[in-house]
């Protein structure tokens, strides 16, 4: 027997940072709303990733949402606990937790043209809803790399979004492949613990020192007593930041300073000269994401530890053999390889109004959206973190902050208009796009001479956004329905 599908009014997928922001948003303007998250609580991407070592390389007071600042955070770049922590006290204090309905996969959704909605399969049911919000994040599906043998490998292999805690890695030879974000990071925690440790490198990274230091008890105090102290350091970090842009985006000559600091990061952190040439990089600082550590060069430099940069030839048993031929014996492989940011599987399941998804719309032409948040084809769909909306320098929370305003301006603009459909015209959406990608060709990820997750595989950059981030907000302050094609309920059309 069939149950009747459950009808919601908006209908967001994800209870991490965008997908609670949305909730809190719909929650505090009286929206009805329902949260769907596979997993059985919040937290996103800063639940799943708890390897040892995980933190926010955003400073602590800027990372945060802009109406829930915490003068708690105990330093200055907060750890995963925390931030976990502070997304669960979010959900609570701001009442959205018996909105989420944990444990819920959502299967394939379409658009219903003929009752103006989308259908939602999930893994508890149907529902219907009038607006879907997508909010699944970009860095939610491991990238597992396609490396000859891995599947028959005899040891622990783990991704470092899914850290096997019951795994110590005491007196183990460990393998760990890549050295992005996620391996500065875990890197010098697990080194200790290792009997040996190899660390397979493709490309290595510019890392900057880190400015990461305990927040003493009187700043808390102060921020606690004196909101507005803790809003002008947010202020100032967010600006500070922001002139970060004119080396990304707009003259790469700014990224000197940068260039310079990270060098002389490493030439001080690494004494052996040989190492220290096999650490350098070769492309431009920024293009692929700036990491900061003080204590990943120390970590490589050990005694226990070697980093390998003959590319991988395959797996065996018990084993890692180079294209060289040299193999060596592991009894556990790390993979740091980072996330399916623009081939997410999710883009296959949401099928639009003439039946294709997502991924068939992005296949010929690349992940797209106009103002990184509506596509053509798929009516009252919004995504948040959606295409080109991603940054490097500064906090994530920032943009999707922006994005939530933008959809709940279109919700305001259809309730006013009285209209159940808006979708992006499609030549609004090119014109942006073109635009878009015109800007991004001068910037460090497109000619930085690196290839990174930033750009797809036919190098288009369709993840970061080309630009100040005030500029991002100033463009979705306002749901502009001119670029849009506005439906009256078919009933009253
Ligand atoms: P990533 O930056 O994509 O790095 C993946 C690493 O794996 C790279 O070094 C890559 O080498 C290597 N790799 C991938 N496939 C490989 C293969 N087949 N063989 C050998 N090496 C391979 O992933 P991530 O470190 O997890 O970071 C992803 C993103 O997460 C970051 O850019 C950042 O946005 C976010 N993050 C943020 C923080 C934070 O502090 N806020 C911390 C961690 C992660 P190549 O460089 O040669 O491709």
């Amino acid at each position: 027997m069939f149950n009747k599908p459950r009808h919601v009014r908006v209908l967001v997928i994800g209870a991490g940072f965008a997908g609670l922001g949305t909730s809190i948003a719909l929650q505090r303007a009286g929206v009805d709303h329902v949260v769907l998250e596979r997993a059985d609580d919040v937290g996103g991407t800063w639940r799943d990733n708890h390897y040892p070592g995980c933190k926010c390389d955003v400073p602590s007071h800027l990372y945060s949402f802009s109406f829930a600042l915490n003068p708690d955070w105990t330093e200055t770049y907060s750890s995963q606990p925390e931030i976990w922590a502070y997304l669960r006290r979010c959900a609570e204090r701001f009442g959205i937790l018996a909105r989420i309905h944990f444990g819920t996969e959502v299967g394939d959704s379409c658009w219903d043209a003929r009752a103006q909605r989308w259908r939602v399969e999930t893994s508890a049911g149907a529902w219907t809803a009038d607006v879907v919000v997508m909010a699944t994040g970009g860095l939610s599906v491991p990238s597992v790399p396609d490396l000859p043998g891995l599947g028959r490998f005899a040891g622990a292999v783990f991704h470092s979004a899914a850290w096997n805690d019951a795994h110590t890695l005491d007196g183990e030879r460990v393998a760990v492949i890549g050295t992005g974000a996620s391996a500065v990071q875990l890197v010098p925690r697990i080194q200790p613990r290792a009997g040996r440790l190899l660390v397979f490198q493709r490309t290595p990274a510019w890392v900057m020192p880190h400015g990461d230091r305990p927040i003493r008890d009187w700043e808390r105090a102060l921020f606690r007593r004196v909101p507005l102290a803790q809003r002008l350091l947010r202020s100032n970090i967010y600006w500070t930041r922001e002139l970060v842009v004119l080396g990304l985006c707009k003259d790469r000559r700014f990224m000197e300073p940068i260039r310079w600091l990270a060098t002389r990061h490493l030439e001080r952190q690494v004494p052996d000269p040989d190492l220290r040439e096999r650490l350098r990089p070769t492309f431009s600082p920024g293009c692929k994401r700036l990491l900061v550590s003080n204590d990943y060069y120390p970590a490589l430099s050990a005694d226990n530890v070697d980093v390998i940069t003959d590319p991988i030839a395959g797996v065996g048993e018990r084993s890692i053999t180079t294209a060289e031929g040299a193999e060596h014996a592991v009894d556990t492989i790390v993979l740091a390889t980072g996330f399916r940011v623009t081939d997410n599987p999710g883009f296959e399941r949401l099928r639009g109004r003439d039946g294709r998804s997502l991924a068939e719309t992005w296949r010929d032409a690349g992940m797209q959206a106009y103002k990184g948040t509506t596509v053509a084809g798929f009516p009252n769909l919004f995504l948040v973190t959606g295409p080109n909306t991603g940054i490097g320098h500064t906090s994530l929370v920032y943009m999707i902050e922006a994005q939530i305003r933008y959809v709940l301006d279109a919700l305001r603009t259809m309730d006013r208009r009285g209209v159940a459909e808006v979708e992006v015209r499609p030549d609004a959406l090119e014109a942006f796009n073109d635009g878009l990608q015109r800007r991004m060709r001068r910037t460090v990820w497109n000619a930085g001479g690196c290839a990174s997750w930033y750009l797809d595989s036919r190098g288009r950059n369709t993840t970061l956004w080309p630009d100040f981030t005030w500029q991002f907000r100033r463009l979705t302050r306002r749901f502009d329905a001119r670029a849009y094609e506005l439906r009256r309920p078919v009933a009253s059309a």
